[in-house]
């Protein structure tokens, strides 16, 4: 979906920028139920009457728990898909993000309301100097929105001649697509220039050994150079992609979606509740939200799971873990962000996951999917999105919930997964290698929509995520309205009472 419009005026400095008054030109945003009436031409009431019944909260019109805030403070579309262009096409491997980490500290240097810490793995979170939200007992327990900084690359783990080097490739991709395969190598750590050079890989290696030398950790490829340039055992290594664009149909076709969109999306949602802090918009401010950017994902969690180890996160943090998921046909890309319940591995909380179904369900108007007894018509209105399970890769979400957190993820449906290109086809065994050449990898691709609505969706959960696990609420409430049934046909007394439901839902 589109609709943000331009906040005044600005100019753009390296990572972040700077507004041209504080504060000036933010306006509220719009409201999704009077988009309703206006497209139905009738009336707001009808409208809202209507966007409650499709939230489903409860048969007397009442929303369970706390009302929604039925504004959004105004998003700066331009500045969120910049982001998303620049933070996309940044080489980073896992261990070595020190690029992102860069472009990051300097978008939090252009807010002094902000904080960068890091922790002993060298994860980063982004807090306000001021902590946002009440304190004290009865306080909403924070909420710390994650993503990961790294993407499937290469490594310079060995230089064996002017002009060769050994690249070990940290991440999961089929063999099929390094044959031959053209690489970029990016020189520059260590004070030494930036520097890109082109290279074609010619041979596989014998790959990184663990500490006891039992097992492959990463394979290695020989790769030639196309200029002899000095490089650096630690380098980056990424593949040779054309650069970034949005398509007309609205596609983001970059390097590195997984998980760099997810991460432009939570400091767009954090930019947005910011702004809203600073002119003191209604709703914004009443939680204590943090970021978290973890390393080392894509060789498995590697960073989530030192940030469980060091505590970086209170005990108590609901985390909510950003992720860019293989897209499938039930879970179409330009389909709305997703409320993913689970993955490969495990299912995540279902308090905090339905916590943030009940906000996306708020902020559309409408349930994910239309009910049998509903025309599909229902869900054609307001912010399209989806709730999935998602078992095409497992993330951080289950090391968080299987290190004790309350847990869930959400996240944007990815074409071209792993940079994989026709990958149904070659995981099938179907790929017409005749006729099409050996596989090639290919830039990454979701639906602009889908990452403004995941903003959209962070800003919502940043200003208001219910506690209590609301369908444990609605559950209560379509018990109380049809109990009566059961005393019907014989029974004298029912069961009665509401015992442990507050309790249940408190526990979710
Ligand atoms: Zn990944």
């Amino acid at each position: 979906m589109s609709g943000g419009q331009e906040v005044g005026s600005r100019k753009q400095e390296a990572g972040g920028e700077k507004r041209i008054g504080a504060g000036g030109g933010w306006r509220v945003g719009r409201r999704y139920t009077s988009r309703m009436s206006k497209r139905d031409g009738v009336g707001v009431r009808t409208a809202k009457k209507r966007a409650r019944r499709a939230v489903g909260a409860s048969a007397n019109g009442k929303a369970a728990g706390a009302r929604p805030p039925a504004v959004l403070p105004e998003r700066d579309r331009e500045a969120h898909k910049r982001w998303l262009l620049e933070i996309t096409q940044i080489p980073t491997a896992a261990g070595r993000e020190q690029r992102v980490a860069a472009w990051i500290r300097a978008w939090v240097a252009a807010r002094p309301e902000l904080v960068l810490k890091e922790d002993a793995a060298g994860n980063l979170v982004i807090e306000p100097k001021k902590r946002w939200g009440k304190s004290g007992a009865g306080a909403p327990r924070p909420i710390f929105i994650t993503a990961h900084l790294d993407h499937p690359a290469f490594v310079v783990e060995r230089i064996i001649g002017p002009g060769t080097v050994e690249l070990a490739f940290r991440g999961g991709v089929m063999d099929e697509y390094f044959r031959d395969a053209r690489v970029v190598v990016h020189v520059g750590d260590g004070g030494r220039a930036e520097r890109a050079v082109s290279a074609i890989l010619s041979g596989e290696g014998a790959g990184v050994a663990s500490a006891d030398g039992k097992e492959r950790l990463f394979k290695t490829y020989t790769a030639e150079l196309d200029e002899e340039v000095e490089v650096g055992v630690g380098d980056v290594g990424t593949w040779a992609l054309p650069p970034a664009e949005v398509d007309g149909h609205g596609i983001v076709h970059t390097h590195a979606c997984d998980d760099l969109a997810a991460l432009a999306a939570a400091l767009s949602a954090y930019d947005t509740l910011l702004q809203g802090m600073r002119v003191g918009a209604a709703g914004v401010g009443g939680q204590d939200v943090r970021l978290i950017f973890t390393r080392s994902e894509e060789i498995g969690f590697t960073g989530a799971i030192a940030a469980c180890k060091l505590r970086t996160m209170p005990k108590n943090a609901r985390v909510i873990a950003l992720e860019n998921s293989r897209s499938f046909a039930d879970s179409p890309i330009g389909g709305g962000p997703i409320v993913r319940v689970g993955d490969r591995m495990s299912v995540f909380s279902p308090r905090l996951t339905a916590a943030c179904a009940k906000r996306a369900e708020q902020i559309a108007g409408h349930a994910a999917s239309p009910r049998a007894t509903e025309r599909n018509a229902v869900v054609a209105e307001g912010m399209k999105w989806q709730r999935k399970l998602m078992a095409g890769g497992a993330c951080e979400a289950t090391v968080f919930c299987a290190y004790g957190y309350e847990a869930t993820c959400l996240c944007l449906p990815l074409g071209n997964y792993h940079n994989m290109a026709d990958l149904a086809d070659v995981q099938a065994g179907t790929y017409d290698v005749a006729a099409k050449g050996p596989p090639r990898v290919g830039r990454e691709f979701i639906a602009l929509g889908d990452y403004e609505g995941l903003v959209d969706l962070l800003v919502a959960i940043g200003m208001e995520l219910p506690e209590a696990n609301p369908v444990v609420e609605r559950i209560e409430k379509l018990y109380e309205k049809h109990e009566f049934v059961l005393r019907e046909g014989g029974a004298a007394k029912g069961v009665g009472g509401r015992k442990g439901a507050k309790r249940e839902a408190r526990r979710g």
